[in-house]
Parts: C-alpha cells; structure tokens; sequence
C-alpha cells in the first residue's frame, strides 16, 4: 500500500522522492510506505488548513458536531478493521486495539456534545447597564504531532477538541504507525467533512514537524511523545512565541500497602506493565511495596508472570505483542543490562526472544527486577518496554517521597484497604493521574488526561480541560447605559 498525504481533501501525489516502510514488528513484513515529505507539503496544507477555517469556524458549533457524529459512527462501523489494522502496524494486541479504537469514538462523541455546550461566563459588570461575558474563540490552525503508541486515540484526543472549537488541523502522525493517520483520513474524506478541515503531511519529525512549529500561521502546536522530542519543540515553539501543549514521558509506579488486597494488586501491576508491552505512557515502571508483603507480592507476580503468553498480538490467546522496532528492543535490553549491573535482582525475564516464532519480530521478555534503589538508572529513567524495578519501603510517608522522586509526574497507583491512607495518598502523590485500588492505566476520555514535571507544561489532553488547549478566551463588554462609564475610575467612590 502507498501512503498518500491528504491536503486540501485530496489524496496528494508527493513531489518528494523519498518513501520509507511501514514495518509489522510482530513478523518484520512491510505493510505500506509512506512519503518523507518536506516544508512544501507543509505549507501546502497549512495554506488549505487556514483556507477552510475561515468558513468551518462559521459552521455554528452544533452544526460542526454532527461532523463528528457522523465520524464517530464510521469509526464505529469500521472498529473491527481499524483495530486489525492498528495491531498489524503498532503491535498492540487485539483486545487492546480494539479498546484503543473506542476511545477515538468515543472522544467523537463526547467532543460532538460539547457542540452544545462550549461554556464561556457571565458575570455581573461592575458598572450599572453593562453586560459582561467571556467567550472561547478558535485560534486557527493546530498543528498536532503525535507518537506511536496510541495512533489513533491521541489524535482524536486532539483533533476533535480543536475540530469543535472551531479550529482547523494540520496532523503529523509517527512514522511507525502513518497506517492509522491513512484510515482516520479516509472517513473524513467519507463523511464529506469540509476540504481542508483536517491535512495530514506525513514524514519525520525534525524536517515536518519542525516546519510545522516554525510555520507563522500555525499558532498552537499539540505534541505528545518523548521529553527529550518535548524540550525541543517547547523550545522552537517559544521562539516563536507559540502555544505549545506537551504532553511527554512517564515513570509511574504502584504502591502496595501492607493491607492491601494482592491479588487484585498483582493483577493490576501486570495489566498496567506488560500490557501494550510496556509502550503506555502510563505504563507501571516501578512496583513500590512496603516490605511486609515484598515476599508474597514477588511470589505471586513470578507465579502471574509465567502464564503471560507472547506473541503476534493479532492471536486473540496473546497477552503480550512486539515492542514497535528494532531500536526499541535494543533501548530496553540496554536498561536491562545496567539493572543487572547495578546488582538489581533480576526475578524472572531479561532476555530479547529472536528465535523460532520470534525470529523475525521484535520481542521482549516480561522481566521483574527487585531491591531496586529508588535513585538508580533503572528506577528514575523511562524504558518503554515491559521491565518493572521493585522498590521496597517501610512507610506510606517512604512510598509517596519515592514515587515522587523521579523528574516524571503522569500517573501513579495506590493499593490499600485503609480509606485514610489512600485519601493521604492521593493527596500528596504528585502525577497529573491518580488511581487506587487498580493499576497506573485505564485513564477515561472525560477526565483531563496529563502528567507534571518532566511530563508536561500544565495543559491537558481529554475532558473540558483539552478545550483550553484549542481556544482563547475573549472577554466582551456590552455598556448599554448610553454614556462613556469607565472601570475602576466612575465607580470607585
Ligand atoms: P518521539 O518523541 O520520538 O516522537 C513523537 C512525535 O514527534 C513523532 O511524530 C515524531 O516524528 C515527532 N518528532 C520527532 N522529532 C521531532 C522534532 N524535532 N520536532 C517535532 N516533532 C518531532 O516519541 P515516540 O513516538 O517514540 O513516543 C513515545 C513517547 O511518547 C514516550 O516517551 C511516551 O511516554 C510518550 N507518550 C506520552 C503520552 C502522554 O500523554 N503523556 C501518551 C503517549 C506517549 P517521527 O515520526 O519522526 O518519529
């Protein structure tokens, strides 16, 4: 399959020379390729993007939704081969893809409602016969750069928001996965959503994604991936002088009290760490366990371990798919190694499998380290693959400094029977998510989604709090009194 980027609501043939595949890491087969495209293709769809917007951001906000209706029941339709689809080219397995893919409907349809709603403000004016509200306006056009981990839910996350406000949208979708960014833009094109509201441009991000965030007419830029990629659009985008919402990487951890209900603990730790094979942002990193039930939680996560079934995440028996690429697995057999060099215990996994089923995809070992110490490599950096270090502790007030001593703030977990701990905990964790009594995923579309620190600059993804990222506040001021009333000077008796 040749990927085609999709400006203006045509399928463009590229100038641009280069392709590259688009590889199934669970076989090593090339699915599709897509085009590098360069500056030209980038200002081709901005051009088109801003174009549109003049007369999308006319359409009344109702009106607008029904385009996102109308997308939400394609995606429905379609569930099935868009999850296959997003299995084949990311890895996740299906059960996953097919979640992932719900969430994309529905983010439609909870964005569609907010065609309806859209609050702004009255309040009282401080002057007699005048009116004052304030109103969300679109900015533009948004410029959205998203990863590979969650191709389709992170772009609905931030397309509809901006689509609804008003706004229209340039998208760069990764490289590894541009199969899902071809499937959302064919059901635009099916929908008969207005030419121009959403131009993907596909290629790498230093040259697409750099034209985008320099590019004077896209005024905020949407990006999620790495810190390291996050630090250098924050910084491009504050030269010039962009909105920029970041939402970046994670360290998270589970804590286990010594109340806690370990069964369920040790469910949730594997679901939240080896699930998606650890490529979640909210992925469990670390297990924090006070250390009267350090043995019995280790036992238990050893005995779970071992029942894991990996492989081509398309088998509906698998429990664990490929890392994404080559590069992926090497990163994580490098973090693996310095956990063993650093005298971590290594409980169960640590290999790469590269034989017989395996040969050809890019697998990982489920692997457990413990006495973990909370300030090394393996316990402070973000692997992205299916490691988990465990850290032991003596106290609730041990557990929490832990969790919040990585540069990280994303999602953290608290198992405990004990309604005054978790209250404390939840209190004094310092992630953007906080769960208890379930693992550090399961994040639901109507809820701000986004992390602190190294993990973000204080904008959201999802729930009302993704509107801000998309809209500027206009305050509005309707004096009626038929005389020039001036604040803080005629009323100031
Ligand atoms: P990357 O940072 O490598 O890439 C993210 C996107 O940025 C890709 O589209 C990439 O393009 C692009 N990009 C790369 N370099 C630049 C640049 N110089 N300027 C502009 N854009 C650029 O992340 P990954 O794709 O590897 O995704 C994994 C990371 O994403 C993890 O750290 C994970 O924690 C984080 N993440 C965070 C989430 C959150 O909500 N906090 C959710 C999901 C993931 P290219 O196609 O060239 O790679």
């Amino acid at each position: 399959m040749k990927l085609l980027n999709f400006i203006g609501g045509n399928w463009v043939e590229e100038a641009v020379l280069q392709r590259i595949p688009v590889i199934n890491p669970a076989n090593g087969e090339e699915l599709a390729t897509l085009p590098l495209s360069t500056k030209v293709e980038v200002d081709f769809a901005v051009r088109e993007a801003k174009t549109a917007q003049k007369a999308w951001a006319q359409i009344p906000a109702p009106k607008r939704a029904q385009y996102l209706y109308d997308i939400a029941f394609k995606l429905k339709d379609k569930k099935e081969h868009l999850a296959q689809t997003l299995t084949l080219e990311m890895g996740k397995v299906i059960e996953e893809a097919r979640g992932e893919v719900q969430e994309g409907i529905d983010m439609a349809l909870y964005m569609a409602a907010e065609g309806r709603r859209l609050f702004g403000e009255t309040v009282p004016s401080e002057l007699p016969d005048k009116f004052a509200m304030s109103v969300r306006s679109p900015i533009g056009v948004a410029g959205l750069i998203t990863p590979w981990n969650f191709p389709i839910a992170i772009a609905t996350w931030k397309a509809f928001p901006a689509l609804i406000a008003g706004n229209t949208v340039v998208w760069k979708p990764s490289n590894e996965t541009p199969m899902m960014a071809y499937e959302l833009a064919k059901i635009f094109e099916e929908i008969d959503l207005p030419k121009g509201v959403v131009n993907v441009v596909f290629g790498s991000g230093p040259t697409v994604g750099t034209a985008m965030i320099e590019h004077p007419e896209i005024r905020v830029i949407s990006f999620t991936g790495s810190t390291a990629t996050g630090s250098k659009v924050a910084e491009l985008g504050g030269k010039h002088l962009k909105k920029v919402s970041l939402e970046m990487g994670g360290k998270n951890a589970v804590i286990v009290m010594d109340d806690a209900d370990l069964e369920l603990a040790v469910e949730g730790i594997l679901w939240s760490a080896f699930g998606t094979a650890g490529q979640r942002c909210t992925a469990c990193s670390r297990v924090i366990v006070h250390r009267d039930v350090k043995e019995q939680l280790e036992e238990k996560l050893i005995q779970e371990t071992k029942k894991l079934t990996i492989g081509d995440g398309l088998d509906p028996s698998v429990k664990i798919g490929p890392v994404i690429n080559k590069a992926a697995l090497e990163k994580i057999n490098h973090y693996v190694q310095i956990g063993k060099e650093q005298g971590a215990s290594l409980l169960i996994g640590g290999q790469i499998l590269n034989t017989g089923a395996y040969e050809k995809g890019f697998y990982f070992e489920p692997t457990i380290f413990s006495n973990v110490q909370s300030d090394s490599i393996l316990a402070q950096e973000e692997i992205f693959g299916p490691v988990i270090s465990i850290i032991e502790v003596a106290s609730l007030e041990e557990a929490i400094e832990v969790n919040n001593s990585v540069k990280f703030g994303l999602s953290s977990s608290i198992f405990s029977q004990d309604i005054n701990k978790v209250f404390k905990a939840q209190q004094l964790l310092d992630t953007g998510i906080v769960y208890v009594n379930a693992g550090t995923t399961g994040a639901e579309i109507h809820l701000p989604f986004g992390g602190t620190k190294g993990t973000g600059n204080g904008h959201r993804d999802s729930g009302q709090a993704a509107l801000d990222v998309y809209t500027e506040w206009k305050s509005i001021y309707v004096d009626y009194s038929g005389k020039l009333q001036r604040a803080q000077i005629d009323n100031n008796e």
